[in-house]
């Protein structure tokens, strides 16, 4: 039964088909056209009763709807003797709509096929022996083994065992990650040659690839602004239409002189013509293809209007920690004052630290680990985002942040600090500081810039993009270098969150607007402000999924050409799709106003233009060609990262 209901609209249409070609038969063997007639009229009420049930629905909550329009032409040219004509009409309309149903199907389709994924068991261990569980019984908090080859059942923490993992269902990513004890695992991706014990946090819809389904479904029902523009006119224009109708026919009878019948022919010709099916679907087609390929390339839009801003947008701005530098951070040197042993001012800080997602604390926490110095989490800690924490231990109070954090806080920094401070700034490192009512030491962090950066930077600029900026917390010298690294013209150094909020401001300002690229994970504020915030690293971080606006689910930057080259291309696909739907409706119009067409050469002139503007449109789902791989290959020295070498 369900089954049948998915397919009631080609049901309809096969109905339909099948009486009018009884009634063609039977006038072609001469039978009396009573019979003929019988026929066509079944053809017209199967194929004409679910507009007519939509028509009516929407009248009754005071609205026009489109196929009121196709109603009506069919009953109109039955009224004056045509039901044939009518017929063949609905035909084509039910017709038009079962494959249109069938092609934006396509797009959910493509989503639905990644929960196909899962597999249907797990190895769940029960007192140290694998257990197998049917997937939906798996529980946070149950260890699962993972054997090479598998995917795994739920998103989850590696507790034992090394293995490369291919994330591409979720990131994107084509190449497979290394996963070692403590990483995170996702639900759905492969595992490669190794064995993993992996310890359970999110199953189901909860895990990361269950809220990207959710995330796509809700990004696809939200409307962009071309489509609520058009939807907004929809009703004016099918009022003007029966308006125009009417006219027609008037001067048809009046100025042309014409029998009624030829004059209520042409106005029906022209109510099908004029009809502006193919502007309504030209752009939902379009967006749900490019919201659905991005899903499967890793990149996430939170809807159409977003995609659309995004593929305006001229101006970007890059944060750098955790974005345009990597996301593993390393702290290199500790110096301490006061003879304090380096590996107590680490613990000390990894103290503080503990409870901050920022990936300069996750660098000093790692930096325990290595020293196994044992981390003891401080008492009522505190952040100031974009400055540094602080955290009591032991009754004092203990501040970890920038020179200038500490400042602020009003503490003092002695000359012998300030020269060390001048001297690692000077090399581009970045600097955390220590201090509990004096200066304790200073551990330096190297940030180093993410491989792909320079690459994304110029094929952005392939793409369009005239002004790139870059926007940190960190010290002039670091970001002076990074710039340079990448090419980024404009640079905002010392900025706290407020005033990267404030630039935001002014840039927003500007023609097309500004995107915001940031890590997802301090960078809410930014993010919200930009016309467009795009995060990366949404299949870590939560805070990214909730507030930016796109999500590179991979923790690189690889995918950020890619997502903007699909928003421009899905741009120009409306564009173009909104031209040529109009363009179709004018001569249409035009020609049956002018008695140059049969009713169904019109019907077949309108659903054809529906049907090349929805196909039109699901070309994005096939997405484009990546600008990163295109631009690597025009520039003579390509960007070495580790993993791959140089082609
Ligand atoms: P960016 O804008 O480059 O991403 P942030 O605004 O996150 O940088 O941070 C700016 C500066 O504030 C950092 O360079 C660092 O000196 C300091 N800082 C912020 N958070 C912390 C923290 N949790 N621990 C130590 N230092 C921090
Ligand atoms: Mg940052």
């Amino acid at each position: 039964m369900k089954r049948l209901w998915r397919h009631r609209l080609s049901i309809v249409a096969g109905v339909c088909g099948l009486f009018l070609a009884t009634g063609l038969l039977l006038e072609g063997l001469g039978r009396p056209p009573e019979a003929a007639r019988l026929a066509y009229i079944a053809a017209s009420a199967v194929g004409g009763a679910p507009s007519l049930w939509l028509a009516l629905k929407a009248l009754g909550r005071f609205h026009v709807h489109i196929d009121l329009l196709m109603v009506l032409a069919a009953a109109g040219a039955a009224s004056i003797g045509h039901w044939e004509e009518g017929a063949v009409l609905l035909f084509l309309f039910s017709t038009s709509n079962a494959l249109e149903f069938y092609a934006v199907g396509r797009t959910s389709r493509a989503i639905e096929r990644l929960v196909k994924l899962r597999p249907a068991q797990a190895w769940v261990l029960r007192d140290g022996t694998p257990v197998p569980v049917p997937w939906d019984k798996v529980l946070p908090g149950d260890r699962v083994i993972v054997k090479a080859g598998e995917r795994m059942p739920a998103d989850g923490r590696v507790v034992a065992g090394t293995s490369a993992v291919d994330q591409s269902v979720v990131t994107g990513e084509s190449v497979p990650v290394r996963k070692t004890p403590g990483d995170a695992v996702f639900a759905s991706t492969m595992n490669g040659a190794g064995t993993l014990e992996v310890e359970v946090t999110a199953t189901g819809r909860d895990s990361t690839l269950g809220r990207i389904i959710q995330l796509v479904q809700e990004a696809q029902a939200q409307k962009s602004v071309t489509q609520r523009a058009i939807e907004r006119v929809e009703p004016y224009y099918v009022v003007g239409v029966l308006g125009a109708t009417a006219l027609a026919y008037v001067l048809g009878r009046h100025t042309l002189e014409l029998s009624v019948t030829q004059a209520f022919y042409r106005s029906m010709v022209l109510l099908v013509g004029a009809s502006p099916c193919a502007l309504v679907i030209s752009t939902p087609a379009s967006m749900l293809s490019a919201i659905a390929n991005g899903a499967l390339r890793g990149v996430l839009f939170k809807g159409g209007a977003q995609l659309e801003r995004l593929g305006q947008i001229r101006t970007f701005a890059f944060d750098k920690t955790g974005t345009l530098t990597g996301a593993r951070l390393e702290v290199e040197r500790v110096h301490t004052f006061d003879g304090m042993p380096p590996r107590d001012l680490v613990k000390l800080a990894a103290g503080v630290e503990c409870g901050s997602e920022h990936h300069l604390a996750r660098a000093v926490l790692r930096a325990a680990e290595r020293w196994q110095c044992g981390v003891r989490p401080a008492q009522d800690v505190q952040w100031t985002e974009g400055l540094g924490v602080s955290g009591e231990v032991d009754g004092r109070r203990v501040f970890v942040g920038s020179d200038r954090y500490l400042r602020e806080k009003g503490l003092k920094l002695p000359g012998e600090a300030e020269a060390r401070i001048q001297q690692a700034k000077d090399l581009g490192k970045t600097v955390i500081l220590v201090h509990d009512g004096r200066l304790l030491g200073l551990l330096t962090v190297a940030d180093r810039l993410r491989p792909e950066a320079p690459a994304v930077v110029r094929a952005l600029r392939s793409l369009g993009v005239t002004r790139t900026v870059l926007l940190t917390g960190d010290n002039t010298h670091v970001a002076r270098d990074v710039a340079r690294a990448t090419d980024i013209e404009e640079l905002q150094a010392d900025l706290r969150p407020a005033d990267k909020v404030a630039f935001l401001h002014e840039l927003r300002d500007r023609p097309g607007g500004v995107a915001m690229v940031g890590d997802g994970v301090n960078d809410a504020p930014a993010l919200a402000t930009a016309t467009v915030g795009i995060a990366m690293g949404g299949a870590g971080t939560d805070v990214a999924l909730e507030t930016a606006d796109v999500i590179l689910m991979a923790d690189n930057l690889s995918a950020l050409p890619y997502a903007v080259a699909l928003c421009r291309r899905a741009r120009r696909i409306v564009i173009e799709n909104l031209t040529f739907a109009s363009s179709v409706i004018v001569v249409l119009s035009l020609c049956g106003l002018a008695g140059w067409l049969t009713l169904p050469v019109a019907v077949v002139g309108h659903e054809g233009s529906t049907l090349l503007v929805v196909l039109n449109g699901l070309r994005l789902l096939r997405g484009v060609p990546d600008p990163l791989a295109a631009t690597a290959s025009e520039s003579p020295q390509p960007v070495s990262s580790p993993e791959r070498s140089p082609a």
